[in-house]
């Protein structure tokens, strides 16, 4: 509707005598204090949040694509189980980040281990001396890696965003940003990329029963396979079923406590790996981090368990309250269930971890 035009007659008349005021003061604007506020939350937010264009978005593309558009992925769904280790490769081609397919040995219908090697792949291994010849006695072991993984199977009738799709999209973005890291604030100073083989990302089938540290487990098959070589054990992180969501009433009393935030689980040996972890995510999340050796099943669940039987270090990285959400394993466990933030955060988190664990720092040159 237009507007009503003012009649001439009104503002020609003269107006009425009004008191003199004192000089008001200027009304302070609005708006200030609203600027002020964003200028003080952009000064106080931890770096790197915002800092990585389009890292949101393929994180969510992702979840979605394995949950929405494959679904369950398992040996008994043959099919979408191979399209989603496909998708997985063909994201890492893409990218240009290394990557070797490793099979597993003896399982049935299942798609390889998936290992990316952000930074390049690890040198070729030493040629062992002649037989006869005098063993090479200075020769120092190969360094032991850090791997960082997922698995990316779920249990009949899940879709799975949070468990795993959520892992999955988290360390494919790791990997990418691991190696070729974009020139951001956040990361001036970090030795990115990390120097050939010092970290792997590795995406697992067969994480989910009744396949769980058998020998048709992806992560059983691996840390076999690293065992039997003269590298000595080294460190891995889980990544399974992280940025669930409190808003979505998943979690429990943990969710409640912790906010938006995640969860690090490891058992005595590994503790100081976990709070390694924890400090590197403790710039941008809460951290719930649980050390224990007594109770605490939910810390054992997941491919890590796999290598510290072999005698390394491993860590789970899960959401807070994890044993208690509903979805699951469930037929809920669907995208909405899933806070994105929380899993940028846990990326740019992983790639500092990553970049400054002391597997990746390259030795100092010899004499
Ligand atoms: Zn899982």
């Amino acid at each position: 509707m237009p507007h009503r035009a003012r009649p001439r007659d009104l503002a020609a008349r003269p107006r009425p005598a009004t008191p003199q005021r004192p000089a008001a003061r200027a009304p302070r604007p609005r708006w200030l204090p609203a600027l002020a506020a964003s200028l003080l939350l952009l000064l106080t937010q931890p770096c790197g949040a915002q800092e990585i264009p389009g890292l949101r978005a393929n994180l969510e593309r992702t979840v979605h694509e394995l949950a929405v558009g494959i679904g369950p992925r398992h040996q008994d769904a043959p099919q979408a189980y191979s399209r989603a280790a496909a998708r997985i490769t063909a994201l890492l081609s893409r990218w240009g980040v290394p990557h070797e397919t490793i099979p597993v040995p003896g399982a049935r219908n299942t798609p390889p281990i998936i290992v990316a090697h952000p930074g390049g792949p690890p040198a070729p291994p030493a040629n062992p001396p002649a037989p006869g010849a005098p063993p090479v006695l200075d020769m120092p072991p190969p360094p032991a890696p850090l791997i960082l993984g997922a698995h990316y199977d779920t249990v009949p009738g899940a879709p799975g965003a949070a468990d795993n799709a959520s892992g999955v999209a988290i360390l494919l973005e790791t990997a990418r940003l691991l190696h070729s890291p974009p020139r951001v604030k956040a990361w001036r100073g970090l030795p990115l990329p990390p120097p050939p083989g010092a970290v792997r990302v590795a995406f697992f089938p067969n994480e989910e029963a009744p396949n769980f540290m058998t020998t048709a487990s992806g992560s059983v098959a691996y840390a076999a396979l690293l065992a039997a070589t003269p590298a000595p054990p080294g460190r891995i992180v889980a990544v399974d079923t992280v940025g669930l969501s409190p808003r979505a009433a998943e979690t429990g009393i943990l969710a409640a406590l912790f906010g938006n935030g995640v969860a690090v689980g490891a058992r005595g040996p590994s503790g100081p790996l976990a709070r390694d972890l924890a400090a590197a995510l403790a710039d941008r999340l809460p951290v719930d981090t649980v050390v224990t050796d007594s109770g605490g099943a939910w810390i054992d669940r997941s491919d890590h368990t796999a290598f510290t039987s072999h005698g390394w270090q491993g860590a789970l990285l899960t959401s807070p309250g994890v044993a208690l959400a509903a979805c699951v394993h469930a037929p809920c466990d669907t995208p909405d269930i899933l806070d994105p933030r929380i899993m940028e955060k846990t990326v740019l988190g992983l790639v500092e971890f990553a970049a400054r664990a002391p597997h990746a720092r390259a030795p100092a040159p010899g004499p």
